[in-house]
Formats: C-alpha cells, sequence, structure tokens
C-alpha cells in the first residue's frame, strides 16, 4: 500500500525526520488558505498523486507549455493560479503511463532555497534479505537516468537484522553524499530516524528524492515516497486510514474484499488458481503455450463458492479476456465443493468465453463428474500441461 507524499511527510516528521512545513487541500480555497499558516516568501504547490516525476508531468487539459505538477508561487493569487490548474485536471509523467492520474489533492508547502538534491532510499533487498540504503550526490529529477548511465554514482549500504541500523550506517550515507562536519551529522541523524519509521510502519520502501542541502545548511526531505508491506497492515489501523481507494485499481480494490489476491495483466486469457506457486505456475504455462494471462489471481486455500463466484466477475469484467482457465487443487478443500462453486460462478455471470478447468486432489472424480453434468460448457482437463493446451486453442478458436 503506497501513500502520498504529504502522508509520508507527517509520518516522517513524527519519527523526527526533517520536513518543509506543509499543509495539504481539497479545494482550491483550501490551498490559498494553507498559505496564510506558512511563513513564505516562497510556497510549493505539488500535485499528490501515488506516482513520482510529477515536476516534468504534463496536464492533459493544459497547453504543453503549461507548468507540471509541481509549482513554485510567491503569492496567494499565484497558489490559487496553480491549484485551479491542478485540481480535477489529468497529470501525466513518466511514472504514471499514458493514461496519467487524476489530481484530487493537492500539498502547499513552504518553498525551500535549494543548495543541493541527494537522493536516499530505504528498501526491502531481496537479494541479500536485508532492508537496503541507497544514496546517491545525484538526486533530484532525473535519477533513473543517473542508475542507468552512471549506476557507480549510486552507493548501497546494507543493515544486519541482528543489530539494526547503527551510527556507523549513518556515516557510511554521510559518505556516500560527501558531506563532512554538521551536514555528516544531520545525515547520520536522519539515516537513523528513518530507520525506525521503517521497522516501525513495516516499510516496504522509502525513497526521498530529494534529500536537499537549503541554504541555511539544513538537509530537508523535500519529497518522500512511501510504501508499506500489505501483509503487515493488520498491524497498524492509523496506516490502514491512509489509503486512497482512487488511486488503486479498482478491480484489485474490489478483490481485496473478498481477500483474493488479484493482480491485472496485460494478456487475454484469465485465471482462476488457488495457491500463489500455481498462479505462477499456470502463468508460465499459459505463455509458454504461446498466450499471455490476463491476470494473476489467487484464491486461497480455502475457496469458498463465494470468493470463486468474486473471482469469476472479476476476471469478466476486464474486456480483453477471452477465456478463462480455472486451475484448482483441491487439498484443504474438497474438487466436489469447487466444481459447484464453478457452476454456480459461471450461471451467475453468465458465460460467454470458453472456460477449461482442471482439479486435481480430493474427491476429483466426484468434481469433474458434476462439472460434466452441469449442462454447461466446461472443457475439462486432466494436467497443467493439458489445461493450459486446451484454454490457448479454445480462445484461438473463438477469435
Ligand atoms: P517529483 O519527484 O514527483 O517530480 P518533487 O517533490 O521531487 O516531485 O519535486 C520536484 C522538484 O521540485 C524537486 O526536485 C525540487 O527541486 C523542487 N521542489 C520540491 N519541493 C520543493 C520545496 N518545498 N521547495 C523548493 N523546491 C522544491
Ligand atoms: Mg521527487
Amino acid at each position: 500500500m503506497n501513500i502520498h507524499e504529504y502522508q509520508a511527510k507527517e509520518l516522517l516528521a513524527k519519527f523526527g525526520v526533517p520536513v518543509p512545513a506543509g499543509h495539504a487541500a481539497m479545494s482550491v480555497e483550501e490551498a490559498v488558505a494553507a498559505t496564510a499558516k506558512l511563513p513564505g516568501p516562497l510556497y510549493v504547490v505539488k500535485a499528490q498523486i501515488h506516482a513520482g516525476g510529477r515536476g516534468k508531468g504534463k496536464f492533459k487539459e493544459l497547453p504543453p507549455e503549461a507548468k507540471g505538477g509541481v509549482r513554485l508561487a510567491k503569492t496567494a493569487d499565484e497558489v490559487r493560479a496553480h491549484a485551479t490548474d491542478m485540481l480535477g485536471n489529468t497529470l501525466v509523467t513518466i511514472q504514471t503511463g499514458p493514461a496519467g492520474k487524476q489530481v484530487n489533492r493537492l500539498y502547499v508547502t513552504d518553498g525551500v532555497d535549494i543548495e543541493k538534491e541527494f537522493y536516499l532510499a530505504m528498501l526491502v533487498d531481496r537479494a541479500t534479505g536485508r532492508i537496503a540504503i541507497v544514496a546517491s550526490t545525484e538526486g533530484g529529477m532525473d535519477i533513473e537516468e543517473v542508475a542507468h548511465h552512471s549506476p557507480e554514482k549510486i552507493h548501497t549500504i546494507t543493515i544486519d537484522p541482528a543489530t539494526g541500523v547503527m551510527p556507523h550506517h549513518g556515516r557510511a550515507v554521510a559518505a556516500a553524499l560527501g558531506l563532512s562536519g554538521d551536514l555528516a551529522k544531520q545525515a547520520e541523524n536522519i539515516t537513523l530516524k528513518l530507520y525506525d519509521a521503517f521497522i516501525g510502519t513495516d516499510a516496504s520502501q522509502m525513497e526521498i528524492n530529494p534529500l536537499a542541502i537549503t541554504g541555511a545548511g539544513a538537509l530537508m526531505v523535500l519529497d518522500a515516497k512511501v510504501g508499506f508491506d500489505s501483509n503487515a497492515l493488520y498491524r497498524h489501523p492509523d496506516l490502514v486510514a491512509l489509503r486512497d481507494l482512487t488511486e488503486e485499481d479498482p478491480a484489485e480494490v474490489e478483490a481485496s474484499k473478498y481477500d483474493l489476491a488479484f493482480i491485472k495483466l496485460d494478456g487475454n486469457i484469465g485465471c482462476l488458481v488457488n495457491g500463489a506457486g500455481l498462479a505462477m505456475a499456470t502463468m508460465d504455462i499459459i505463455k509458454l503455450n504461446g498466450a499471455e494471462p490476463a491476470n494473476f489471481l489467487d484464491v486461497g486455500g480455502g475457496a469458498s463458492k463465494e470468493k470463486v463466484t468474486a473471482a469469476f466477475k472479476l476476471i469478466l469484467q476486464d474486456p480483453a479476456v477471452k477465456g478463462i482457465l480455472v486451475n484448482i487443487f483441491g487439498g484443504i478443500m474438497r474438487c466436489d465443493i469447487i466444481a459447484e462453486g464453478i457452476i454456480a460462478a459461471a450461471k451467475e455471470v453468465s458465460l460467454a468465453v470458453p472456460l477449461v478447468v482442471r482439479l486435481e486432489g480430493t474427491n476429483v472424480e466426484l468434481g469433474k463428474e458434476i462439472l460434466a453434468n452441469s449442462g454447461l460448457p466446461i472443457v475439462s482437463a486432466d494436467n497443467l500441461g493439458d489445461a493450459a493446451a486446451k484454454i490457448v486453442a479454445e480462445v484461438k478458436k473463438a477469435a
């Protein structure tokens, strides 16, 4: 789960990380009112969407020469003009994809006099199984370019979970950023606080870009992108409250209501599978047969009739889906119960695309018999290879 920049900054501030003052605004009037609460003389109006690259982004509804999603303002009137330009319009950035994202919230923040911009991130590094700090002197809006063309300018420091963060990690960050004296101390302090925030919130990533040196010689977080481990959210009801559903894929939001693990993909074969490993294998074998999966969908071990129905509906909502492959291993669940669930769901959603079902496990014969006697045009498959070949053939035949 990701949150907005303003939420991330409020969170980091609670852990003692230095951020400029700022206020979220849902309307032009709120944006203007925020200026009265800030010291001035410079304000920054920032579009709040769950994507980076806002500064260099473009609004679909505005002429191409119009400014992007991060704009400086010197007066309340300028803030009003920027807020009017941004709210309700669609911002397209390098991270949103061509469709862009509608801007429904703004952040009006203190304009900082920037001397230098750094990059500082913390993430879960799967290769080492540790939290890694990534630091670079080349912060700002072109970090992707730096990573691509001059990877030597990006430093990675991993933290042993047995010790947690130590002062030497902070010193390594300061050294990577080329800082000494008081600025080095500030960098150490921010590193330790950031780690506390990371662990304390079960974060999956915290990306600060830029971390700026201000004219007054202070290090400050000017942009923060924070994401949390969804599997740990049950421990953080305060974080769950920060979720902005309008930023998430509607199908994925619907799936989460039924506790289905669902990720939309670009292909045309819908997959309904129990178990993440089996779901991955199913997607692989569809590709092996020359087609592409339309989604990843894991209905979980206890796939009930309700879950199977909800899953069918989700898959069929996607107009790209030209066929469905159900691949279920009846371990905890019995195959006959699953077969009944599939029939009920297929009837309820008036299935108009080919459906191939592969069942295996407890009561498999009974399950197959129930499907065969259902009168529905369900193609039964005997194993994973057979199932994938059959659905790919059915979709080709129907095309
Ligand atoms: P994004 O990464 O989505 O483009 P940022 O928040 O990083 O958005 O803003 C882009 C750039 O705008 C920053 O690299 C920085 O130069 C400038 N900027 C952002 N916030 C401030 C601020 N509070 N004061 C001054 N400049 C800022
Ligand atoms: Mg940024």
